[in-house]
């Protein structure tokens, strides 16, 4: 079921959101462990442009393709992915699996305050759903033994890392054998959207692939990290018309 398409090196599921679902409710069921990545276009072209941080992504289990870059790519590449896989989408339908089966969610990430303020609503709008832990993003080494412990005292089934990029990656590369856990999810500023704080697209820009507009409105001091769209679907016909690493 979970076919991959190396974009600019990284391998890249061509999984819609409920098979990655699927993917990741089978894990926790056998009590097996993995690690969940969601690049998108400025995640792939720094692995692009780093092995070090490329061999960290691809040593993830299942890598969802998000982000309308990553969908036009594949399609430039000759091996199409239908269908964007964005993190927040994935999370949002795990966590209606997690509350009909019983299995435990820990929220790692984002300012003091806001995992909470996710908890709050995740579970309003999901009765029966188990969120046994929630802590920030911002710890000096010394708290990150305690964080560790916590999540190690916890056995969450799934823990949603929301430290943004690179950062995420690399502590779930870090730490995944440390962890008594089954999944360990790389997922941006979902914190931020379930606390309310940051609010998605509209679904009428989602449909027509215009989230990274939205975002760009809302947010205007993103403009220069959103250069790597462009600065990717660049490299992408670069590769595809004058060859070159892949
Ligand atoms: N963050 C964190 N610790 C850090 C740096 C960032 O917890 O040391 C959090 C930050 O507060 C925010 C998230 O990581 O909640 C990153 O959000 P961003 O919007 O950059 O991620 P994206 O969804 O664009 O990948």
């Amino acid at each position: 079921m979970d076919k991959t398409v190396n974009i600019l090196g990284v391998n890249i599921s061509t999984a819609t959101v409920s098979e990655a679902v699927q993917i990741i409710s089978g894990t926790i069921s056998s009590g097996k462990k993995m690690g969940v990545f969601t690049p998108n276009s400025e995640i792939i072209l720094s692995a692009y442009k780093n092995e070090n941080f490329k061999n960290i992504i691809n040593s993830a289990s299942l890598c969802t393709a998000d982000g309308i870059g990553v969908i036009y790519a594949s399609k430039i590449f000759g091996t199409p992915i239908t269908k964007r896989c964005s993190g927040y989408d994935v999370s949002l339908e795990l966590i209606k699996q997690m509350a009909d089966n019983n299995y435990s969610l820990y929220l790692f990430g984002a300012s003091p305050g806001v995992a909470e303020a996710a908890k709050k609503k995740i579970e309003e709008a999901n009765p029966g759903i188990n969120i046994v832990g929630c802590h920030d993003g911002y710890f000096d080494s010394e708290e990150e033994k305690n964080i560790i412990n916590d999540i190690n005292e916890k056995t969450p089934n799934v823990l949603f890392v929301c430290l943004g990029s690179p950062k995420q990656e690399k502590w779930i590369y870090d730490h995944l054998s440390d962890l008594d856990i089954n999944v360990a999810m790389g997922l941006g500023g979902c914190l931020d959207v379930y606390a309310g704080n940051v609010k998605r697209a509209p679904q009428i820009f989602i449909n027509l692939g215009l989230e990274w507009f939205y975002r760009l409105i809302k947010e205007p001091k993103r403009f220069f990290r959103m250069l790597a769209l462009p600065k990717f679907m660049l490299t992408v016909l670069k590769i595809k018309f004058f060859g070159g690493k892949k």
